[in-house]
């Protein structure tokens, strides 16, 4: 980030516009909405600037500005259009103390005006780094369908009442009390019965929020997906922005997690195949203390808690400590996957039944039903199967599994590394190794990916033009 979004307070600050323009005009509008005092400095002028200045809205200087105009001066826009005449004004503002910027000039300006969505108290400024002004634009107008013209209304009731609010309980109740408000009882009032009815609401929430006590902790084991931060449910992303507290295992991708309310704590609980990290007991301690501290928690769970999840162990707990909890799903590994090979995980005619295994159970390599499996038509999708990919291959082999039963392996499905690997039973431990499978993956039996159906092969997911920036 070279340049840094700040708010600044231009009350009883002056800023200098050199230029009698359109550009000049331009920033003036934007500037008009704040409380500088505003003294524009020009040779030529256009109308509307004069007329703004007969409406006594700024101070006119029909002369271009000296050294001396720009003594204590906040803010300096050089907006001529004369390139050397605003290079002189933005060097003459910087002597004197001011930060100059030259329109549409990035590398001659100490700062840039970013797009802003006005919802004046609520101001969102949106920066490209002056790079992509088009996108800008577009991010502006998202920005200002998803806030309807109440917000500012409803935030000017809310900073009135700041003091009164300052006295309710702090964390959770008075979050909610705000939520309530923004969320519901605000805008509601607002429409029904105008501004008044929008304050009373506020003062009757305040007043139903002190009578409240602390709601007790609670716990939502939640999926989080395989990922990619877009395949999150809506109600995944909302506990997201509300818990206290988020405990999340290794394979929750930190796309997800950046989507945590920034106060919130995070407990990586992560466990290591092979059994370093954490155990799944102190896991469980860890969930109900928190719980027990009246905290509201999310326990992130890579795909869906119900798979593979060590769920039941964690519900246990909560009910023994006598603490609420509810479960959210996720999209599973097995589904991400198939979608991202485009296979079906089942077929008229070629399977109409799927296993979820793992490869893996707390005795090592897991052992299954390998007949049943080696069946022709047999799909399974194969969760932690990478360390035992080659028992798994030696058992369906010994029972008579077809060498060529089609086998598809998605490595970081969803992910920006995703791999798929078209391959078959005889060739599985072979093309894995090749394609060095390191990350999470799900081995598919008896399914092919579309893609790659016609011959065997690896697909790498197409190279990010961008990586490192956030999602
Ligand atoms: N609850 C999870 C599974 C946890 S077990 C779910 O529903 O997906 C961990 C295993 O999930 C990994 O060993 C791997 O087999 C699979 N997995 C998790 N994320 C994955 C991903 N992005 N791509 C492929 N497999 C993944």
């Amino acid at each position: 980030m070279r340049h840094l979004p700040i708010s600044l307070d231009l009350r009883r600050k002056t800023v200098v516009v050199a230029g009698g323009g359109d550009a000049a005009l331009a920033k003036l509008r934007l500037l008009m909405k704040t409380e500088a005092r505003l003294a524009v400095f020009a040779t030529a002028l256009s109308p509307e600037i004069c007329a703004l200045a007969a409406e006594k809205r700024l101070r006119l200087y029909r002369r271009l500005p000296s050294a001396a105009d720009l003594v204590g001066v906040a803010l300096v826009y050089a907006a001529s259009g004369d390139a050397v005449e605003d290079a002189r004004v933005a060097d003459l503002g910087r002597t004197a103390g001011a930060l100059s910027n030259v329109v549409d000039n990035r590398e001659g300006s100490d700062f840039i005006t970013p797009a802003i969505v006005d919802r004046d108290p609520v101001t969102v400024a949106i920066s490209t780094e002056g790079s992509a002004p088009v996108l800008a634009r577009r991010i502006k107008a998202q920005v200002e369908a998803s806030l309807p013209a109440d917000t500012a209304i409803l935030a000017r009731i809310a900073e009135e009442f700041r003091a009164q609010a300052s006295s309710l309980p702090r964390g959770m109740p008075r979050r909610r009390f705000w939520s309530r408000f923004f969320d519901q009882a605000g805008p509601q009032a607002l429409r029904d019965g105008g501004e008044e009815a929008a304050r009373d609401a506020l003062k009757a929430l305040a007043a139903e929020s002190r009578k409240e006590t602390s709601p007790p902790g609670f716990v939502h084991l939640v999926g989080a997906g395989p990922g990619d931060p877009d395949l999150l449910t809506q109600k995944a992303r909302r506990l997201l922005h509300e818990a206290d507290v988020v405990i999340h295992d290794r394979l929750v991708s930190p796309a997800v997690l950046d989507l945590a309310r920034r106060e919130a704590r995070l407990i990586a609980v992560g466990k290591v195949p092979g059994g370093s990290g954490w155990q799944q007991n102190d896991i469980n301690a860890r969930i109900v203390a928190e719980a027990t501290a009246g905290f509201q928690v999310v326990r992130l769970k890579s795909g869906d808690p119900g798979v593979f999840g060590r769920l039941d162990e964690e519900m246990h707990a909560l009910e023994e400590a006598g603490i609420g909890y509810a479960i959210v799903p996720g999209i599973t590994a097995a589904t991400a996957a198939a979608a991202a090979a485009k296979a079906s995980l089942t077929q008229r005619g070629r399977n109409s039944a799927l296993r979820l295994l793992t490869g893996q159970d707390v005795n090592g390599f897991a052992e299954q039903d390998w007949r049943a499996l080696a069946k022709p038509g047999a799909a399974a999708a194969i969760y932690m199967g990478v360390r035992a990919a080659q028992f798994i291959q030696a058992r369906l082999l010994m029972v008579g599994a077809d060498p060529g039963t089609p086998m598809c392996v998605v490595e970081n499905a969803s992910r920006p590394d995703q791999t798929i690997i078209a391959t078959t039973l005889a060739n599985l431990t072979e093309d894995m190794t090749a394609a060095s499978v390191t990350g999470p993956a799900i081995l598919f039996l008896g399914i092919a990916p579309r893609t790659l159906a016609a011959a065997a092969g690896v697909e790498k997911a197409p190279a990010r033009a961008a990586s490192g920036g956030a999602q």
